[in-house]
């Protein structure tokens, strides 16, 4: 049977990907991914064919994808983080159903890869070591009425909340407009956080209050996290207690 895998390679450090995602890699014929994902793969891959579209091209992408599994090649379609958050995963099961596709016998295997929330919580310290949320501020997909309404019912649930694309050039003021609807009824002092370029050169990360949040601009490689009512910083980390020493 022909096979597609769909492998998150984390956060961007080798150190930091599942040895079933470096095991699947090694074992590929045609590496398909974004050029920014192909290339921080480095050395260890650079026999590999490697296979690319640019940005926003990415149902084309999955075509390329399915088009070398026909050929029996063995395909692994790359995604940072985790192929099924905010990834491809899923894009890859809706080409398969598409004509060219539907009759051929091509099996999907999703490896599961450590998403921006995880690696970038474990920078911080544990600042989702409770019931949280994940919400991603990119507008090109999910109409802004439906990020404000999730926005609002996180915080109405006292969620923490790990926040996935804060921002892009276009979108340069949405952490601002997410900061104004959680401020609706969050208190401004509320213990936060950001991480930039997790894993990666560069690596920083910062805690602030809710209301510094809302002034401060961030970039697109960074994942943003609010606390719940009950996290506080401790030494620098900002901490979501589990509630042990209640
Ligand atoms: N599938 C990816 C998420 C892709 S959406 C995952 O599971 O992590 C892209 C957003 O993820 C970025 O805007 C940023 O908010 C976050 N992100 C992904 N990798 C990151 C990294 N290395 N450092 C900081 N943020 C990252």
């Amino acid at each position: 049977m022909k096979k597609i895998t769909v492998a998150g390679m984390g956060p961007g450090r080798e150190s930091m990907m599942t040895n079933q995602a470096l095991d699947a890699l090694d074992a590929a014929d045609v590496i398909v991914g974004y050029t920014v994902y192909l290339d921080l793969l480095g050395e260890r891959f650079r026999d590999k064919t490697k296979l690319s579209t640019p940005m926003k091209q990415e149902a084309e992408r999955c075509r390329m994808a399915f088009r070398e599994a026909v050929k029996d090649k063995n395909v692994v379609m790359i995604c940072s983080g985790d192929a099924g958050i905010y990834g491809m995963a899923s894009l890859m099961f809706e080409i398969g159903e598409e004509p060219e596709f539907a009759d051929e016998d091509i099996d999907i295997e999703v490896i599961p890869g450590i998403t921006a929330a995880s690696s970038g919580a474990a920078v911080l310290g544990a600042p989702l070591n409770h019931d949280f949320c994940v919400i991603s501020l990119s507008d090109l997909l999910t109409p802004w009425e439906l990020i404000e309404k999730r926005l609002r019912a996180a915080a109405e649930g006292d969620f923490a909340i790990a926040i996935y694309n804060p921002s892009s050039r276009k979108r340069h003021d949405y952490l601002q407009k997410a900061c104004d609807i959680l401020l609706e009824t969050v208190e401004p002092g509320r213990a936060c956080g950001y991480v930039r370029s997790i894993g990666r050169d560069g690596e920083e990360y910062f805690t602030c209050t809710l209301a510094e949040l809302r002034d401060i601009e961030v970039d697109m490689f960074t994942t943003v996290f609010i606390g719940n009512s009950r996290s506080r910083v401790i030494d620098g980390r900002l901490i979501t207690p589990r509630g042990y020493r209640l």
